[in-house]
């Protein structure tokens, strides 16, 4: 079976805390609990590139953080 976008996506969030399994995704984009989509128009890649954009936008730059 052809594993879900969520998994994929820049707009999942991994909340261990959630206790959520591969059953459940929450996703930062719709901020809610779902299901993982096969199809979703808000799919968006999470290139390496993406997510270190995504996290300089949600943290800072690390590297001059911490001078
Ligand atoms: S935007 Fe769509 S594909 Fe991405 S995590 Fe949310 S529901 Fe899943």
């Amino acid at each position: 079976m052809k594993k879900a976008l969520c998994f994929s996506c820049l707009h999942r969030e991994n909340r261990p805390e959630l206790g959520l399994s591969d059953q459940l995704v929450y996703c930062r984009k719709k901020e809610m609990v779902v299901r993982p989509k096969m199809e979703c128009p808000l799919y968006s890649k999470a290139t390496a590139r993406a997510v270190q954009e995504l996290n300089r936008a949600l943290y800072g730059v690390m590297e001059e953080a911490e001078e």
